[in-house]
């Protein structure tokens, strides 16, 4: 045992000495801070975490259903934080069913990591960087302080959820995006990484694994901006983008934890590789693809498309699209009773509060539409609904959102959107397939050009193979070295 370890070890316990005797401590054991429980004692961070779980879960694709990359990730977690100043806390590890780059935490010690993520580490130092990192918000308690502030700036969009009877609206105002996703402070972002470095290296994995991967975030993130079938995606919800940090930054952390040094730390390239073997990769076709501007559910068979300057977003019971100035989107589903005419659905079981209600036609089905104005935290917002009878059973659902100013501009926009909806053609769900990810043997023959055009895409194939290997412009993979590639 090491003298800086019984030294940490010595001030650990004397603070939770301190806490045992004044009751109702609130210093923070990883920190030092004061602050931390004026807001929010840690029974009301589980109470918050318990309740947001299922929502994080219909937001973000739900659970990734693979049990063995499941207890993989959540092991990685327990190990970490069993390194901790909070090594009893209770941790919930979740991995998403999501295509999006990311990982966060949300008060109460539930931590997620999407498959998005997974797919782009290269070997389990990589991952255990990221979730120290999320580790470290958790016991500096960043999430709680998060929630508040975002549940305090969206009660307005909430009130109008209760107005109009939707209760997926606080999407309108991206209460869930920004709930979960929204940044951390620089201050908290290199707290994070100050905790999450002395948690790598007590795990004895080398803490620059952190920054190395933060490299390759970059490299994605540059990549993904120069590829245009991915335009609708929004920027805001990467990993980058909620925790900004760079790897400098993170090099700046390791120097101040002033770690011990870690010999012969731990890799373990080939077991990470071996887990996400078979890994689905980019959209899940059960949930619907977005597509730069449009929204394709090949399972459930219709099409439409948001306007230009508007971002989609999909989880499991709702689309959003985020416009300019507050106009927002939010298109779902509701169930329709014994063939009810859509006016009458509109009016009588939605909202009854609209003016200029009409019956319209959209692509062949039978629609209904009305407007009214709403006042919100915003702003006066214009609020216009359409409903769309898809079926017997099935009534598909839009809510316009824009402010006052606006209206008159974005009613086009809105319009066009509304007769983009339009069911799949014959064959035209059948064409978009699932894609996972393979791990193969680089074979002597092998150039990165041929191992690139072994991945089914129409552009970009050499850089999307260099982002998803980590390799530097230049670097080869070796032969026998196992590499990813993506696969129908
Ligand atoms: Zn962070």
């Amino acid at each position: 045992m090491t003298e800086p370890f019984l030294t940490r070890l010595a001030t650990r316990l004397a603070v939770l000495a301190l806490c045992m005797v004044a009751a109702g401590c609130t210093v923070n054991p990883a920190t030092g801070q004061q602050s931390f429980t004026a807001f929010m004692s840690p029974a009301e961070e589980l109470r918050i975490g318990q309740e947001q779980h299922p929502k994080i879960l219909e937001e973000f694709g739900g659970v990734y259903q693979d049990p063995g990359l499941s207890r993989y990730v959540g092991s990685i977690g327990q190990l970490l934080v069993r390194t901790s100043e909070t090594p009893n806390l209770n941790f919930t590890f979740t991995v998403l069913n999501s295509p999006l780059v990311n990982a966060f935490a949300i008060p109460g010690g539930f931590v997620y990591v999407t498959r998005g993520l997974l797919a782009l580490a290269d070997n389990e130092a990589e991952l255990a960087g990221v979730m120290a990192h999320e580790i470290g918000h958790v016991v500096a308690r960043h999430p709680a302080q998060r929630y508040s502030q975002a549940v305090a700036a969206n009660l307005g969009v909430t009130l109008l959820g209760v107005l109009t009877n939707t209760p997926h609206i606080s999407r309108l105002a991206g209460l869930g995006a920004n709930l979960y996703l929204s940044g951390y402070s620089r201050e908290q972002e290199f707290e994070a990484d100050m905790l999450g470095v002395r948690y790598l290296s007590r795990a004895r994995f080398s803490p620059h694994a952190m920054s190395a991967f933060l490299n390759k975030l970059q490299a994605n993130g540059a990549l993904q901006r120069s590829l245009k079938n991915e335009e609708g995606r929004d920027p805001a919800t990467s990993l980058l983008a909620t925790h900004p940090r760079t790897a400098e930054r993170v090099e700046r952390a390791i120097a101040s934890a002033s770690l011990a040094r870690v010999t012969d730390p731990i890799v373990a390239k080939d077991i990470y590789l071996n887990k996400i073997d078979g890994m689905l990769y980019g959209d899940d076709p059960e949930q619907g693809f977005i597509k730069g501007r449009d929204f394709i559910h090949p399972k459930l068979g219709f099409r439409f498309r948001a306007p230009p300057g508007f971002r989609l977003f999909n989880s499991a019971r709702a689309v959003t699209a985020m416009g300019p100035n507050g106009a927002r989107i939010l298109f779902d589903s509701a169930e329709r009773r014994d063939d009810e005419p859509m006016l009458y659905y509109l009016t009588s079981r939605w909202a009854n509060f609209l003016q200029d209600t009409e019956a319209i036609d959209v692509n062949g089905m039978q629609a209904a539409t009305g407007h009214s104005l709403t006042n919100t935290q915003k702003g006066t917002m214009d609020v216009r609904l359409l409903a769309i009878a898809f079926d017997a059973r099935t009534i598909y659902r839009f809510i316009f959102l824009a402010p006052v100013s606006e209206a008159n501009s974005r009613s086009v926009d809105f319009r066009r959107t509304t007769y983009s909806f339009r069911r799949l053609r014959r064959g035209e769900a059948a064409s978009v397939l699932p894609r996972r990810i393979k791990i193969i043997m680089v074979g002597s023959g092998d150039s990165l050009r041929s191992l690139a055009d072994r991945m089914p895409f129409e552009d970009f194939r050499l850089e999307r193979f260099q982002v998803l290997n980590g390799l530097a412009s230049g670097q080869k993979p070796a032969p026998g070295q196992m590499v990813k590639i993506i696969a129908d």
